[in-house]
């Protein structure tokens, strides 16, 4: 029974690993340079320059889901929805 198990998962694993193996010699593939940005998300608290960093845990099931959010300086916590800060953007 448990040898059955086995076999299926290898068989699932032999199919699923044969597609990324397949290459097709006559496909062109075209490079060019993207530039990557760091985007921020600056805490709104007066006075201070920290940055809002995610933190992992308590996260909101709203709709959309909401994100903690803690200043790398002062501290302050917020939700975010949507994105996590920081985060990398790319840009042709
Ligand atoms: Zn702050």
């Amino acid at each position: 029974m448990a040898s059955n198990y086995v076999t299926a998962i290898c068989l699932v694993l032999f199919l699923t690993s044969s597609c990324y193996i397949e290459s097709d010699n006559m496909t062109k593939t075209i490079k060019s340079k993207m530039q990557a940005y760091r985007v921020e998300l600056p805490c709104e608290a007066e006075g201070c320059d920290g940055m809002m960093v995610f933190t992992s845990g308590g996260v909101l099931t709203s709709f959309p889901a909401q994100y903690p959010h803690r200043c790398s300086e002062c501290g302050r916590q917020i939700y975010v929805s949507g994105m996590t800060y920081p985060t990398i953007e790319w840009s042709p």
